[in-house]
């Protein structure tokens, strides 16, 4: 019979800092220019050009490793890690080996609705090699585009805390969702800002000893990682069940098959010679400084998700539909405190009317793409216009209708309402009962039903109001008039 196996695994995910030029030089680091424009001497590596470390780059790695609970250290240091590669013109990528920026560290996230909490080895600043395309053009040559040479890095690198994939999946997203809400990186696995080293290995249940790893390297998708570590487990099961014993090697992912293949031995730090950068000098953050940045990092989700069910009235769900991108939580967190600023009711209230809004209306059309997204309408616009629904000068139905119409046509409230011709809704009594008792007066049959008891014919009647005064009476005035003249 089979033994059992337990999974053991160790994550390294590298993310790109969200700088305008690269870790040591002034060239631009957007994604998606032409081919080997975005180059110069020192990301090229050509002889004698010296790199200057990119100030923006450290900060954010710092910001990173405070918010992960890191001993982000005062000193740090770069290292020069050698090995050929044709993406790597320097012959050397410049790292941190001896002494990293970051130390230690953990991450709590959710699996399922158990809490489990990941301890981190260290989180160390790089650059990013230069991109190999195998058989560009359809041709069988391979080409290098250097525009990501350069670019700077941290690597995040977790103990063998984790015991399946998808605990590693539920990692990942929690990570990636730090590092956006604090700025730090994009999020966008597509187009490689954030991916990930999966090593896996398996060990007989109650075996103390780990058992011997693979590397899976650069899975660039949630599914991937999953899929890659299942794939994996099942392999290293094999071997072992066969009689056979586990390589310690560096292994790719083909989505395609959908299997782990083997890239190369592994290799050790000795392979790679590490010595210190002669070009470059220590890091070095201050005490005040880092508390600064302490003090300047932007909130978590889960800080803004107590803060919004405790003080805003939200739901729970609520408060986790609306942490789902940085973007959209800034722009709750605008339209909530702009309405809660009028102070025309209740900081809870308040939050619960811009949340409700939003998500019923503004999330609809939507787009997020990186840290960006793109609403229809401007916060300040939507809490503009829910400051007139707040004091009564528009109905929740009218808000609706003008919101749809600033959506299309890009005006702000005040033009919409005056170009519709909106009314403020009727709320007097006496103007209102004229047109109920019209109303009842021509739908005996329909009164007779609500008089022998079928009050679900209210409904009926609200809409025969509403479509007479335009959608302008105000619902509460409306039903309690109805309740009253019906029962005559
Ligand atoms: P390297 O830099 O050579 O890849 P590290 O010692 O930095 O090696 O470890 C890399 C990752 O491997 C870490 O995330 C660590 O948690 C993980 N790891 C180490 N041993 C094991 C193991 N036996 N099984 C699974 N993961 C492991
Ligand atoms: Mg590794
Ligand atoms: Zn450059």
């Amino acid at each position: 019979m089979a033994r059992a196996y337990e999974t053991v695994i160790g994550l390294e995910v590298h993310a790109q800092l969200k700088t305008a030029t690269k870790l040591f030089c002034g060239c631009p680091t957007d994604y998606g220019a032409a081919p080997n424009t975005q180059v110069c001497p020192v990301c090229l590596g050509l002889p004698g050009a010296l790199p200057v470390p990119n100030e923006r780059a450290m900060e954010l790695a710092a910001i990173a490793g405070l918010a992960l609970g890191c001993d982000v250290r005062s000193e740090s240091r770069f290292d020069r890690k050698n090995y050929f590669y044709p993406d790597l013109s320097k012959g050397y990528q410049i790292s941190q080996f001896e002494h990293p920026l970051n130390l230690g560290g953990h991450l709590t996230f959710l699996v399922g609705d158990q809490e489990k909490t990941v301890g981190l080895t260290r989180i160390h600043v790089e650059e990013d090699a230069a991109k190999n395309l195998h058989g560009a053009g359809g041709g069988a040559a391979t080409v290098v585009d250097f525009n990501r040479g350069g670019t700077p890095l941290i690597e995040i690198v977790s103990e063998p805390d984790l015991r399946s994939a998808v605990e590693a999946e539920a990692y990942l997203r929690k990570l990636r969702d730090v590092l956006m809400f604090l700025g730090v990186n994009d999020g966008n696995l597509e187009e490689g800002s954030f991916r990930c080293d999966a090593n896996v290995s398996v060990r007989p249940v109650g075996q103390e000893e780990f058992g011997t790893r693979t590397e899976i390297k650069n899975i660039n998708s949630f599914k991937f990682v999953r899929q890659a570590i299942d794939y994996e487990v099942s392999r290293q099961v094999g071997v072992l069940e066969s009689g056979g014993r586990v390589v310690q090697e560096t292994r790719g992912w083909n989505d395609v098959t959908g299997k782990t293949f083997s890239q190369r031995s592994k290799e050790d730090a000795h392979d790679y010679r590490y010595f210190p950068d002669p070009d470059l000098p220590p890091i070095v953050f201050g005490a005040e400084r880092i508390e600064a940045l302490r003090k300047a990092a932007p909130k978590l989700p889960e800080q803004l998700r107590a803060e919004w069910t405790s003080e805003w009235g939200l739901t729970p769900y609520d408060a986790e539909v609306l942490t789902g991108h940085p973007a959209i939580a800034a722009y709750f967190g605008e339209v909530a405190g702009a309405l809660d600023a009028g102070g025309r009711e209740p900081r809870a209230e308040a939050g619960k009317r811009a949340a409700n809004f939003i998500q019923a209306e503004v999330l609809r059309d939507v787009k997020t793409s990186g840290l960006d997204a793109t609403f229809s309408v401007p916060a300040a616009d939507v809490a503009e216009l829910l400051s007139r629904v707040q004091a009564g000068t528009l109905t929740g139905k009218q808000g609706k209708q003008v919101f749809s119409e600033m959506a299309s046509s890009g005006e702000g409230a005040e033009a919409v309402i005056a170009r519709l011709g909106v009314q403020a809704p009727i709320s007097d009594t006496g103007a209102l009962e004229g047109d109920i008792r019209a109303i009842i007066a021509a739908n005996p049959a329909q009164h007779e039903q609500y008089k022998a008891g079928k009050t679900k014919v209210l409904g009926f009647f609200v809409g025969q109001v509403m479509r007479v005064t335009k959608g302008a009476a105000d619902p509460a005035t409306v039903n309690a008039l109805l309740e009253r003249l019906l029962q005559e």
